[in-house]
C-alpha cells in the first residue's frame, strides 16, 4: 500500500448498484467453481505426479488446520468442528484408493483423477436423502476445491479470516457469501457478475456498503493486498489510484456528505407532500438487526420482510421456534409501526445451498420459486406461516406472498393460512386473527389482473425488480443483459399505472417495495400513479423523504400524464432526470 502512488491508475468500468465510495486493499476471492484441466501424464512423470498430490494434501492439511486454529482463538472450538469434518474428507481412503486406481489405469494429469472420482462421489451421495449426507456434499466441495487450488498453484480463499477490512473483489458474489464475511469488514464489494437488482447489490444497498458489478474480468486484473478506490455513484473501479483522483473522490465525498445532512434534516418532520397528501416511508429488511436503532422514529414501518435471508445461513430448514424468534425480534424491533413479513422467496439467485442439492433447475427465475416452493412443500409453509402468526401478538404485522400469478394462488396460500391459524388455536397459541394479507406484484401476469386479485388481498406491493425482468425478459442478475434492463422502458411504465390504478379501483392501499422506490429520479412518477407506501433500504429513506416531502400531487400528476405518452426509454429518463434535478436544484449542491 505504501508504494501505491508510484503505481499506474487502472480504471475498470461496471454498473454502481449501491451508492458510495470505498478506499481501501483489495481482497480477491477466486472463484469456487475451479475446473480441472485434463492432459495425458508420460510415464517417467508419473512418480513427480503422486507426488505433487501428496504435496497437494499435506498443504491443504496445514491450510485447514491453521484455519481451525484461527476459529477456535476467535469464537472457540464448537464452532470450528467443521474443519474436523473437512480433515476426515480430506483423507479419506476411499477417495485416496480411487484416485490412486484411475491415475494407475489412465494417463491422464493427477487433479483431473481426483476430480473425477470427487464428482462420482458427489453424485452418489446427491441420490442419498439424508441431512448428514447433504452436508458431507458440502464439505466434499469445499475441501476438493482447496485441494485443486494448491494443485493448480492458486492461492485459497480465506474468506472471513482476515483482520483489516478490505475491497472484496469476486467473479460472483453471492447472497450466501454475505453469511461467510464479517460485514464490518467490507469497505466495498467489486464483482464481474450481478446487476442493479441482484441480491448482492440489495444487501449491499441496505448494508450501505458501495459495490460495483458487472466488471469483466475483474478478478485477472486486480491482486489482493492492490490498493482500490470504489465509487459505486458511477461504477468505476480504480486501481492504483493517483493522488489525483483522490483528491478528486475526496471533494465529491464531502459533496455527497453535505447533501445527506440536508436531506437527514426532513427526517423527524411529518411524510406528507407540499400539498399536504400522506404518504409512507418505510424499509426493506432481511433481519432484525437491520433496524438501527432510532430507524423506527423516522420512518413508517417496515415493508418489506425477506424472511429468505435468514435460510440461506443455515443448513437445514429452521424449525418453527428458530423463525418464531427471529419475526418475534423484527416486529419487536418495528417498535409498534406496522411489518409486513413476507413468506418465503427461495428460488432465483436465492438458494439454499441445501436447496441446489435438492432441485437443479435449468431456469430457477422462471421454475420452482417463492410461492410455487411454498405450496409444494406444505410442511415447509405451514412452518414459516405458524411462527408469523406467533409473531403477529407483538405488534402490527402483517403477511405478503411473493411471486403471485393468478388469484388462484392466493387462495391457495390463505388455505394455508387458515390450516396455519387451526393448528395454532389446537396448540392453544395466540395470534392475531385478523391478520392482512397482501400479495406483490411481480410477475405480468398478476400485474394485468391487480382488479381481479384485489378481491382475494388486503394491499399490494409492486416487486419492480423481478417485474422489470420478466416483462422485458431480461434475467435480473445476468451482467451480459443488464444494459437491457431497463427500468424506464414504456411497458414498464404503462404497466406501472395500470397496477396502481386498478388497486386505487378497488380501493386497496398501493406500496413500491422494489429498487425503484430508492430511485429518486422515479419519485415523482410513482406519486403522481397513487403510490402511497415507498419501501426500501434504510440508507435511501433521508433522500427519498425529502423529495417527497417537496412534491405536490398537482405537478407528480401533471408529470405522470407527459411521462406515459412517451414512447421510448430515453426519452422517459430524461424527462425524468430534469424533472429531478429541476426540483433539487434550489435545495443541494
Ligand atoms: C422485487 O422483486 O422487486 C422484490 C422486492 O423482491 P426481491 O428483490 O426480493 O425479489
Ligand atoms: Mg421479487
Amino acid at each position: 500500500m505504501d508504494d501505491q502512488n508510484t503505481k499506474t491508475e487502472n480504471n475498470l468500468q461496471g454498473l454502481g448498484v449501491a451508492k458510495g465510495i470505498a478506499h481501501g486493499e483489495a481482497f480477491v476471492m477466486l472463484n469456487r467453481e475451479l475446473k480441472a484441466p485434463v492432459y495425458e501424464i508420460r510415464t517417467a512423470d508419473r512418480p513427480n505426479e503422486i507426488r505433487r498430490f501428496q504435496d497437494a494434501i499435506i498443504k491443504t492439511k496445514n491450510e485447514i488446520n491453521s484455519l481451525k486454529a484461527e476459529l477456535v482463538a476467535a469464537i472457540g472450538e464448537s464452532e470450528a468442528a467443521i474443519f474436523d469434518a473437512h480433515l476426515m474428507v480430506l483423507e479419506d481412503v476411499a477417495i485416496m484408493q480411487e484416485t490412486m486406481a484411475l491415475f494407475e489405469k489412465e494417463s491422464f494429469n493427477i487433479e483431473y483423477c481426483y476430480m473425477a472420482v470427487v464428482d462420482k462421489f458427489i453424485s452418489a451421495f446427491e441420490k442419498i436423502d439424508d441431512p448428514f449426507i447433504k452436508e458431507r456434499i458440502g464439505d466434499l466441495k469445499d475441501v476438493s476445491t482447496r485441494v485443486l487450488r494448491s494443485l493448480l498453484g492458486i492461492e485459497s480463499v480465506k474468506i472471513g479470516q482476515y483482520s483489516d477490512a478490505m475491497i472484496l473483489v469476486s467473479s460472483d458474489f453471492t447472497p450466501s457469501d454475505f453469511s461467510l464475511v464479517d460485514k464490518s469488514k467490507i469497505l466495498g464489494i467489486v464483482s464481474e457478475k450481478g446487476s442493479a437488482t441482484c441480491h448482492t447489490a440489495i444487501l449491499s444497498r441496505s448494508l450501505g456498503i458501495p459495490c460495483v458489478v458487472g466488471v469483466a474480468g475483474v478478478v485477472e486484473q486486480i491482486s489482493s493486498g492492490e490498493f482500490l478506490l470504489v465509487d459505486g455513484y458511477n461504477g468505476k473501479v480504480y486501481v492504483n489510484p493517483s493522488d489525483e483522483t483522490l483528491s478528486v473522490y475526496n471533494e465529491l465525498e464531502s459533496v455527497h456528505k453535505e447533501n445527506q445532512k440536508i436531506f437527514d434534516a426532513s427526517l423527524p418532520s411529518p411524510s406528507k407532500t407540499a400539498d399536504g397528501c400522506d404518504f409512507n416511508v418505510e424499509i426493506n429488511i432481511s433481519d432484525a438487526s437491520d433496524v438501527v436503532e432510532g430507524t423506527m422514529n423516522y420512518c413508517d414501518g417496515i415493508g418489506l420482510f425477506r424472511t429468505e435471508n435468514f435460510f440461506l445461513n443455515t443448513a437445514s430448514f429452521p424449525d418453527e421456534q428458530a423463525q418464531f424468534e427471529t419475526y418475534k425480534a423484527a416486529v419487536v424491533a418495528a417498535n409498534g409501526k406496522p411489518i409486513i413479513i413476507r413468506t418465503l422467496d427461495l428460488g432465483g439467485d436465492k438458494n439454499l445451498t441445501l436447496m441446489k442439492e435438492l432441485h437443479k433447475e435449468e431456469n430457477p427465475f422462471m421454475g420452482c420459486r417463492a410461492i410455487r416452493f411454498c405450496l409444494d412443500h406444505p410442511e415447509v409453509f405451514l412452518t414459516q406461516l405458524r411462527a408469523i402468526l406467533r409473531a403477529s401478538v407483538y405488534g402490527d404485522v402483517k403477511i405478503m406472498l411473493p411471486m403471485i400469478c393468478s388469484i388462484r394462488e392466493v387462495e391457495r396460500a390463505r388455505v394455508f393460512i387458515e390450516k396455519a391459524k387451526e393448528q395454532l388455536t389446537e396448540r392453544g397459541e395466540p395470534f392475531n386473527k385478523d391478520i392482512k394479507v397482501g400479495v406483490m406484484i411481480e410477475v405480468p401476469s398478476a400485474a394485468f389482473t391487480v382488479d381481479i386479485i384485489a378481491d382475494s388481498c388486503d394491499f399490494i406491493s409492486i416487486g419492480t425488480n423481478d417485474l422489470v425482468q420478466y416483462l422485458l425478459a431480461v434475467d435480473r442478475v445476468n451482467e451480459m443483459v443488464a444494459h437491457l434492463y431497463e427500468p424506464y422502458h414504456p411497458a414498464v411504465i404503462r404497466t406501472l399505472d395500470t397496477i396502481v390504478s386498478s388497486a386505487r379501483a378497488k380501493g386497496i392501499p398501493v406500496g413500491i417495495c422494489g429498487e425503484i422506490a430508492a430511485d429518486p429520479i422515479f419519485t415523482p412518477l410513482l406519486l403522481g400513479m397513487g403510490v402511497t407506501h415507498f419501501s426500501m433500504s434504510a440508507t435511501s429513506i433521508a433522500e427519498i423523504k425529502f423529495l417527497l416531502r417537496r412534491l405536490t400531487m398537482k405537478e407528480a400528476v401533471e408529470l405522470k400524464n407527459e411521462v406515459i405518452g412517451m414512447k421510448r426509454s430515453r426519452h422517459i429518463v430524461n424527462r425524468l432526470r430534469s424533472f429531478h434535478y429541476e426540483s433539487l436544484r434550489p435545495f443541494v449542491k
